[in-house]
């Protein structure tokens, strides 16, 4: 097969598939191959392509905009004559893993682009902690990529109430999220787990010890890893098999795990975490007052859900939390929202200083 031809099957397997193949249109018309990026490295990186996979430069597609830089799951055009080889352009991304200090500026760092699931990992062997999987949700929900939780290490559970217990939790905190249960040392579970990571591009958040090499481990399977390790005897492809951040699994999908992702946080999640809290925005729908902090604001239907029981207190002070973190974050590279805030803090102050001092002097 030719570097002009429609591209094999191979590509297939790293997700290519109709809308890639109709925006790569024009530069198929130009010459260019496409090809899928596994690992970049200073201002290189490794293409998979039709013809196998081949090595880059990105210094014609990474301008002043760090937004703008080729990463890791993007689908480039490459120049198949020249040497250094380079990459010409890469298609619009469906969506995209970004560090950031603001949205609006230009600081964000992209780690992963065209994920369509984002496996969140979280640890049934310590407690659970509904904050922190909140937390990972809104990093998903922000991507544009379908989260999922896989609630691992299952058989440190024996018990199936308490199981049923803690997965219902987990539900409760993450509307419209599968929940899946795995043990990864029973194998147990890992059968739906395949099967959603069947199609499209995963990635694996979470955190440290939560599983997630574990995962990988089982979702690459032992063969890739052989054929991995007799690659690196014979020191062939060292490279471009050892080191690639994004993989096809065997039995469909694709994988990326960068050690970027994997120290994620939250940041710049704000619609991230309003999905994750879909329920309380739904209800903010109905407050009095359409900028309600459901906090103290008269005619506030969160705060009444909260009363009647019908939203628990814990979720309210989780969005808050993470609703307030991620503003600081944001705020942190931004002088004047931080002044906003901190100009809104004051008035706060004052009212709370102000219905004080009226109380107390018996006008309310
Ligand atoms: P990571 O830091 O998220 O990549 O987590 P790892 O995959 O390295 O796993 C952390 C620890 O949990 C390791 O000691 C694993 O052996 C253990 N572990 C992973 N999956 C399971 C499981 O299904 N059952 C049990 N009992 N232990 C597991
Ligand atoms: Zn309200």
């Amino acid at each position: 097969m030719t570097s002009t031809s429609a591209p094999s099957t191979t590509l297939a397997s790293y997700g290519w598939d109709q809308g890639w193949a109709d925006a790569f249109a024009p530069h198929l018309a130009d010459g260019l191959l496409p090809g899928r990026v596994v690992r970049v490295d200073r201002g290189q990186c490794d293409v998979v392509t039709a013809d196998g996979t081949v090595r880059a430069d990105t210094a014609f597609v990474t301008p002043h905009d760090p937004m703008r830089v080729v990463c890791t799951g993007d689908w480039v055009a490459v120049d198949p004559g020249g040497n250094p080889r380079y990459v010409r352009a890469y298609l619009p991304r469906r969506t995209a893993f970004v560090r950031s200090t603001s949205s609006k500026r230009s600081e964000a760092q992209i780690l992963a682009a065209n994920v369509d699931h984002a496996v969140v990992a979280v640890s049934l062997a310590v407690e659970l902690d509904l904050g922190r999987v909140e937390r990972f949700l809104a990093l998903a929900w922000e991507s544009g990529a379908q989260p999922v939780v896989v609630l691992t290490k299952a058989d440190l559970v024996p018990d199936p109430v308490t199981l049923a217990h803690l997965v219902q939790d987990v539900e409760t905190s993450a509307p419209g999220v599968p929940v899946l249960t795995v043990s990864a040392l029973h194998g147990e579970g890992l059968d739906e787990l395949v099967e959603l990571v069947g199609s499209g591009t995963s990635v694996l958040l979470g955190q440290s010890g939560a599983g997630k090499s574990t995962l990988a481990n089982a979702l690459v399977g032992a063969d890739v890893m052989d054929v991995r390790a007799a690659r690196d005897i014979d020191g062939k492809g060292r490279h471009t098999t050892t080191t690639r951040n994004l993989l096809a699994l065997p039995s469909g999908g694709v994988l990326i795990d960068t050690p970027g992702l994997r120290g994620v946080g939250l940041f710049d999640a704000e619609d991230g975490v309003g999905q994750v809290f879909s329920e309380i925005e739904e209800l903010a729908e109905r407050c009095r007052f359409h900028d309600c902090a459901h906090e103290t604001e008269p005619g506030c239907a969160v705060r009444s859900a909260v009363d009647s029981g019908e939203l628990p207190t814990r979720r309210l002070e989780s969005y808050h939390k993470l609703m307030r973190e991620n503003q600081w974050i944001v705020a942190k590279s931004d002088a004047r929202l931080r002044a906003d805030i901190r100009d809104d803090w004051r008035r706060k102050q004052a009212a709370g200083r102000a219905a004080g001092e009226a109380k107390r002097s018996g006008r309310l």
